[in-house]
């Protein structure tokens, strides 16, 4: 007997049909004498359209309010389930974040869960009843309901994993699990039987939407067992597991890419002591996440430009904040450009392979992709292209790396 957590994303729920094929999914975990806890993402597009409807109320944002109403979708999606469950004799209820209860931080949009008080659901659990629990939702400090950001419900999946000491968390998706690109871009990307939690966490923190970055981050921590599965068939998926558990490293095993980005270029910017402080600073002042950053040295030794990206949604913030402390920083002009894609090559096996960011240079070199900026980690290589070559990039650099599949 194992105790599973099953968490179905948008689309396995998106109409009734679904919503019952997940139900047998359900039962059939419990036929095979397990215990079984759910976590239910909304109806897809659902969340979307909830956004579009909070963006359209004006211009005062109240982001209590916004998690009142973008995290809806998922009380209509756990009371269905749990309906169809009990139309198959499944004993079943549903939970809401405040009443498991899921608690949070007050930093609503993108709150973290702080604790789960998992005892009451282990003990229905045991006597066979099945928990669907709403995703992407809890409550803050002062009782108001919160929301974990986008793709949350992944991240409420495996935080009652380890809350339960589950044996194992699937995540039922729209794919067969993770592949080497985004499938629905690369038709010849492969699905990966086994990934390390490492470079999962560097694909998903660089684009691959598949799982949200911190359900990762927690399931490395936590040592939650992660298997990544489609809704639709039974075969397997993929295994997120610890780097000893595989034996053989590829250079590169999977390719990323975010259109989530904007440029900004700041030209001739003094080249004196505190002057990156004094740009970043601001930025970081006004919550805005700064990524890849270059600067050069001047040749007079007077002024220098400096290159660097920050999240596409946050562009105007930044141009705002900068010219605001134009005169201070003393630079020239100011050009931004939100017509970029990160594209990102990731692979652990990096640490033992020489080369790779060469062929990544080589690659789009040939294709007379020009890369504006580059950035590097132990295991990842990161450029900036303009955005328009996304696809065509990330199909040469599949094939080129060896990726494709026969
Ligand atoms: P869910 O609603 O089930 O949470 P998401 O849309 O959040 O599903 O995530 C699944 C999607 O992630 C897939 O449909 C696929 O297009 C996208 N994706 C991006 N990169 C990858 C990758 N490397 N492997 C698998 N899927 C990926
Ligand atoms: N429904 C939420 C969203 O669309 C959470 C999720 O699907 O993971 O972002
Ligand atoms: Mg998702």
């Amino acid at each position: 007997m194992a105790r599973i957590v099953q968490k179905f994303g948008g689309t396995s729920v998106a109409d009734m049909t679904r919503i019952k094929a997940v139900a047998v999914t359900v039962k059939r975990e419990l036929d095979a004498g397990n215990q079984v806890a759910v976590v239910l993402s909304a109806m897809a597009g659902v969340t979307d359209q909830l956004v579009g409807y909070a963006a359209q109320t004006g211009s005062v944002f109240d982001a209590r309010e916004y998690d009142v109403v973008v995290s809806t979708g998922e009380q209509v999606t756990v009371g269905l389930l749990a309906l169809c469950l009990q139309n198959l004799g499944v004993t079943a209820r549903s939970w809401l974040g405040w009443q498991v209860p899921i608690s949070t931080d007050g930093v609503h949009g993108k709150a973290r869960i702080k604790a789960i008080e998992a005892k009451e659901l282990r003990r229905r659990m045991a006597t066979g009843e099945v928990p669907v629990v709403a995703g992407f939702q809890g409550f803050g400090p002062d009782n108001r309901i919160t929301t974990l950001g986008r793709g949350g419900s992944d991240t409420s999946a495996v935080a009652l994993a380890a809350a339960l000491e589950a044996d194992r968390c699937d995540i039922y998706t729209d794919v067969e699990g993770v592949y080497t690109c985004d499938p629905r871009i690369v038709a010849k990307a492969r699905k990966i039987d086994k990934i390390t939690y490492e470079e999962m966490l560097e694909l998903a923190s660089l684009g691959a939407k598949v799982l949200q970055t911190r359900s990762v981050v927690l399931a490395m921590r936590m040592g939650v067992r992660l298997h990544v599965r489609s809704s639709y068939s039974d075969v397997p998926g993929t295994l997120v597991v610890d780097e000893d558990e595989i034996v053989e490293h590829e250079m590169v095993s999977g390719i990323a890419y975010s259109r989530d980005e904007a440029k900004i270029t700041l030209v001739k910017v003094r080249d004196k002591p505190g002057v990156a402080a004094a740009i970043f600073g601001p930025l970081a002042d006004a919550s805005i996440n700064v990524d890849m950053i270059v600067q050069n040295v001047s040749a007079d030794g007077k002024a220098t430009d400096i290159t660097f990206t920050v999240p596409r949604g946050e562009l105007k913030r930044t141009v705002e904040t900068l010219e605001a402390k134009r005169k201070q920083l003393g630079y020239a002009d100011l050009i931004s450009d939100a017509n970029v894609a990160k594209i990102s090559v990731i692979g652990v096996g990096m640490r033992s392979h020489a080369g790779v960011a060469q062929r990544m240079f080589k690659t789009l070199g040939e294709k007379g992709i020009n890369i504006q900026v580059i950035s590097t980690s132990e295991i990842k290589v990161s450029v900036l292209v303009a955005e328009e070559y996304t696809e065509l990039a990330l199909r040469a650099l599949h094939s080129a790396y060896g990726l494709d599949s026969e």
